[in-house]
């Protein structure tokens, strides 16, 4: 997965498409990212034990991330990430566009 935690993304599909956001969490094994504000619910919560406050709480749910794309820090557009050899021999996410290391 190419997407990462603290990357700027836009989703490309569903009811958030368009809106931009940061990654809060990446869940490479099921392929889905947290984005700040998108896929946003309303969850009713009940007081329990460990939790004194009841009510409606928002909370974000994970969207497939492959329905979300990049921004680049330089361009400040959406784009494709592939991967490049640093000269130290490490291996490096860059933009598909521009080659900005990411
Ligand atoms: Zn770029």
């Amino acid at each position: 997965m190419k997407i990462r935690r603290g990357d700027n993304v836009i989703v490309l599909s569903g009811k958030d498409k368009g809106r931009r956001g940061e990654v809060v969490r990446a869940l490479p094994k099921e392929g889905r990212v947290v984005v700040e504000g998108v896929n946003r619910v309303k969850r009713h919560q009940r007081t329990t034990q460990v939790r004194q406050r009841a009510g409606i709480i928002d909370k974000d749910l994970p969207v497939a991330a492959s329905k979300v794309a990049l921004i680049c820090p330089k361009e400040h557009t959406p784009t494709r990430v592939s991967y490049s050899f640093a000269e130290d021999g490490t291996k490096q996410r860059v933009c598909a566009r521009c080659g900005e290391a990411l």
